[in-house]
């Protein structure tokens, strides 16, 4: 490793899904990391393979509150991601969406350090354009119980772009799709989650509504191949930059792929569909191929025989 190449590189929400596998990238490219986490959702065991690496640090610390590091580059991920997380305490929610970005930016300007955000497509909302591009400004509303989540990521953004137009901070906003892989939670409600868990106990698979919603999921080693050649790219590249597999699916076509690839006797079963939920789903993601030249190489197929794999460790009896 050549040391004028080893960052100290911040990762708040690092114990979490996408936070530890981010993790594991930066220590295998060489970097000092800093997982600073308050474990709401994520966990130790999602870090143990990492704890023994003296390159890795790990900091209990809630985002809300002030931190003082000292950093290069800071990943900011810390938020509940799934509807029943984020529901849990929606204030909290909001306040680490918000007042989190607001330290974190503090903490960048302070150390003159580059930042990332992880902004999320629900930033569209429940989208009337379809697939849609980063200069689309969504179709959100402001009260529902998804508020909590939309309205944080939204605001999150308007802070970095501010501290970019108002203080020069090197800025970089991701708009994430629905992203899947080892390490999801098994009880967080997420489709993939749910049906691979359905699937795997042959119970009933729950469809939400007619099952005709799409959504478009992307298998989380191109997510973090791209967050890192976002935060690579040139400055004058800050974003939003949508992160996301186009392959669009409806739900009962996730069914049929769950069921055969863990060759499960689960039926499909209807289950109400939640308020707000959106119709469709699909990134725009030309942007990133243009500028990044990324562009999510594993098939949904592909990508499931990993996950399905974790969550049957995940059920096997101690
Ligand atoms: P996750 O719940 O697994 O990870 C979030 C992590 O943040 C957890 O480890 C949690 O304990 C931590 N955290 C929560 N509140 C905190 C606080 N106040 N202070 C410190 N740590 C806190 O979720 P994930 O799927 O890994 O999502 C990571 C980020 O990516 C989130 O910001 C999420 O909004 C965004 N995102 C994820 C997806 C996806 O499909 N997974 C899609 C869009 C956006
Ligand atoms: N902050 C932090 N770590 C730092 C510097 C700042 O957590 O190293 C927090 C600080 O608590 C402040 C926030 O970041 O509330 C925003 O900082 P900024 O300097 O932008 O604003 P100010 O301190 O003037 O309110
Ligand atoms: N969904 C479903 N059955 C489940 C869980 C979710 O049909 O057991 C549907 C849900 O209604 C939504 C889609 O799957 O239309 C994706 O839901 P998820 O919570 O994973 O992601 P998000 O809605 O945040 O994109």
């Amino acid at each position: 490793m050549n040391y004028a190449l080893r960052k100290r590189v911040l990762v708040t929400g690092g114990a979490g899904f996408l936070g530890s596998h981010l993790c594991a990238r930066l220590l295998a490219d060489g970097h000092d990391v800093l997982c600073v986490d308050n474990f709401f959702t994520g966990t130790k065991d999602n870090i143990l393979h990492l704890l023994d690496n003296p390159h890795f640090e790990l900091m209990r610390h809630d985002v809300t509150f002030p931190l003082y590091v000292e950093v290069d580059e800071i990943y900011n991920l810390a938020c509940p991601a799934s509807p029943v997380h984020y529901q849990t305490d929606p204030v909290q929610t909001t306040k680490t969406s918000v007042h989190g970005a607001i330290n974190m930016l503090g903490l960048a300007k302070r150390v003159k350090a580059k930042i990332f955000q992880a902004s999320t497509s629900e930033v569209y909302g429940d989208p009337t354009v379809h697939p849609q591009p980063e200069h689309y400004w969504g179709n959100v509303n402001p009260i529902g119980p998804r508020s909590c989540y939309d309205e944080g990521k939204r605001c999150a953004e308007t802070l970095f772009f501010d501290y970019w137009r108002q203080h020069g901070l090197r800025v970089k906003v991701a708009r994430i799709f629905n992203t899947y892989g080892p390490r999801m939670h098994p009880n967080d409600g997420r489709v993939v989650s749910n049906f691979i868990m359905q699937a795997l106990q042959n119970q009933p698979i729950t469809l939400y509504g007619d099952g005709a919603q799409t959504r478009s999921f992307c298998y989380v080693d191109d997510l973090v191949e791209g967050f890192v050649r976002l935060m690579d790219s040139p400055d004058e590249l800050v974003g939003p930059v949508n992160l996301g597999n186009p392959g669009e699916f409806t739900m009962i076509e996730l069914a049929e792929a769950v069921k055969e690839l863990t060759g499960s006797g689960s039926q499909l079963v209807h289950a109400p569909l939640p308020e707000d939920d959106p119709r469709q789903r699909q990134p725009d993601i030309d942007l990133a191929r243009e500028r990044l030249g990324w562009t999510p190489t594993v098939t949904l197929r592909a990508g499931l025989a990993p996950t399905i794999a974790y969550f049957e460790q995940l059920l096997k009896p101690a």
